[in-house]
C-alpha cells in the first residue's frame, strides 16, 4: 500500500520546494537562507541542514499545506496568491515519506509547518496526527520540530508538547500594533502570546514530563518595529516563558503580496539582533544594557557588547582578579564559559598576561585587552582593530 503512496507523496513534497526557506528551525538560521529559493523541484529542495543541540542534521523542513485562509501580507502562501500552487499532504502521506526518507538515512529530523485551512484547531490535528504516525507507527524517536498553529486548544499544545523536540509559535511582531500591519487577521495576545505562556505553564505543571521547548520567530523591518521592541519582548519571553530562543527573520519582499514594493531588510540588522539576544538569553544582560539610539534600534556598524565596553571600559577597564561574573561578561571575548575559566583559574594562581586568558581557551583575548587590567596592569598587547 505504503510502496505506491510515497513516490506519489515524495513527488508532491519535491513541488512544495524549499517552502520554508523563510522559517529558520536549527541553531545557525542564518545559514539556513543562504540557499537561492526555488532552485528546482527535487526533494532535495526540502531538506535542509541544521544546527540542533546534538550537532548538525539534515531535517525534511516541509508543509502539510501550501493553502491558507489567512492574508499575511508578507507571506508567500497568503490566501488569493495566484502565483502560490497550492498542494496538500495527508497525514498518512507525510508520515510515510518521512519514514521513507529517513530510512533511507536522508533526514534525520523533520521541521512541519502548515498554512491554515479550515481552522487552526483542525490544521493542527493534521500535524499531531502526522507526530503520532511518525512516533506510533513507524516507532521513530528522532528530532521533530513542529508549528503550533495560533490559538488551538490546550490540550492540543501539551500533546503536541509531548510528541516533538521542539515547538514553535511566530509573533512575527512585537507588539499588536505591529502585528496588525503584518498579519491583519492575527490576535497578538490570544493567539499568539497566549500560546507561548501556557507552554511554559504546562511545563511548569509537569516537571518530570520530557516536553518539547519552544521557540519564536520576528519578521524583521517591514513595518517599522524597532530593536528595543523586540529585543524587550524577547528578553521577557526568556525570563517569564521559557523561551529556548528567538529567530529575527529580516524582511524579504515577495511578489504579489501587499508588500512586494517594501525594501528588504538590512542582513546586518538581524545579525546584530542575534548578538544582542545571545546577550540577553546567555550572558545576563538586560535591556538597559544594550545602546539604542534615538529611532530604537541598535548601531549595525559595531556589535552591542564592544558599543558597551566603548562607552563604559574603555576609561574604566576591569580588573580581571577581582571582577564578579557579571562583569567578566560584560567584555568583548569573554563568554560564559570563558568567565567560569577565569574564575576557578583566579583562585590558584595570578593571571597577568593575555597568555594566561588564552591558556584558559579563551580564544581572542586581544578583543578584551583595551577593556581589563591583569592584576592591576593594562594587557602588554597593540590595540586590534576589529
Ligand atoms: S497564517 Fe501562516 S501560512 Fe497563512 S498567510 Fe499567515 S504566515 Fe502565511
Amino acid at each position: 500500500m505504503h510502496a505506491q503512496i510515497i513516490p506519489d507523496t515524495l513527488t508532491k513534497l519535491a513541488q512544495l520546494g524549499d517552502n520554508t526557506l523563510y522559517e529558520p528551525s536549527g541553531d545557525q538560521p542564518q545559514m539556513e537562507r543562504l540557499r537561492l529559493p526555488y532552485q528546482s523541484r527535487s526533494i532535495n529542495e526540502c531538506i535542509t541542514n541544521i544546527m540542533t543541540p546534538k550537532g548538525k542534521k539534515p531535517i525534511l523542513k516541509t508543509m502539510m499545506t501550501t493553502a491558507c485562509e489567512r492574508n499575511c501580507h508578507y507571506c508567500p502562501f497568503r490566501a488569493g496568491r495566484s502565483k502560490t500552487q497550492r498542494v496538500t499532504v495527508s497525514p498518512d502521506e507525510m508520515a510515510g515519506a518521512f519514514d521513507t526518507l529517513q530510512r533511507a538515512n536522508q533526514v534525520q529530523g523533520m521541521f512541519l509547518s502548515s498554512g491554515i485551512i479550515k481552522g487552526s484547531v483542525t490544521t493542527q490535528d493534521k500535524i499531531l496526527d502526522t507526530a503520532e504516525i511518525i512516533r506510533n507507527r513507524y516507532h521513530y524517536r528522532g528530532y521533530l520540530h513542529l508549528k503550533i498553529m495560533p490559538g488551538i486548544e490546550f490540550d492540543q499544545l501539551y500533546r503536541l508538547m509531548q510528541l516533538a523536540d521542539r515547538v514553535s509559535v511566530n509573533l512575527e511582531g512585537p507588539t499588536q500594533v505591529r502585528l496588525n500591519a503584518l498579519a491583519p487577521k492575527k490576535d497578538f495576545q490570544r493567539e499568539l502570546l497566549n500560546m507561548l505562556q501556557l507552554a511554559e505553564e504546562i511545563r511548569r505543571t509537569h516537571p518530570y514530563e520530557k516536553l518539547a521547548g519552544t521557540v519564536t520567530q520576528f519578521v524583521v523591518g517591514a513595518v517599522g518595529d524597532t530593536d528595543l521592541e523586540l529585543l524587550s519582548l524577547s528578553n521577557r519571553l526568556y525570563r517569564q516563558y521559557g523561551l529556548t530562543r528567538a529567530y529575527y527573520s529580516g524582511f524579504s519582499p515577495v511578489i504579489q503580496t501587499p508588500f512586494e514594493n517594501l525594501p528588504s531588510t538590512d542582513p546586518l540588522r538581524e545579525h546584530r539582533l542575534y548578538q544582542a539576544s545571545f546577550l540577553l538569553r546567555d550572558y545576563g544582560w538586560r535591556v538597559e544594557d544594550l545602546s539604542f539610539m534615538a529611532d530604537g534600534n541598535l548601531r549595525t556598524d559595531i556589535d552591542p557588547k564592544r558599543a558597551w565596553a566603548e562607552r563604559y571600559l574603555r576609561e574604566a577597564p576591569i580588573e580581571i582578579m577581582t571582577a564578579r561574573r557579571d562583569q567578566l561578561l560584560h567584555i568583548p571575548g569573554i563568554g560564559p564559559v570563558g568567565a567560569d575559566a577565569i574564575l576557578r583559574a583566579r583562585r590558584l594562581d595570578k593571571l597577568t598576561d593575555l597568555s594566561h586568558l588564552r591558556q584558559l581557551n579563551i580564544r581572542a583575548p586581544e578583543q578584551a585587552a583595551p577593556y581589563i587590567l591583569l592584576d592591576g596592569h593594562r594587557p602588554a598587547t597593540q590595540m586590534v582593530l576589529f
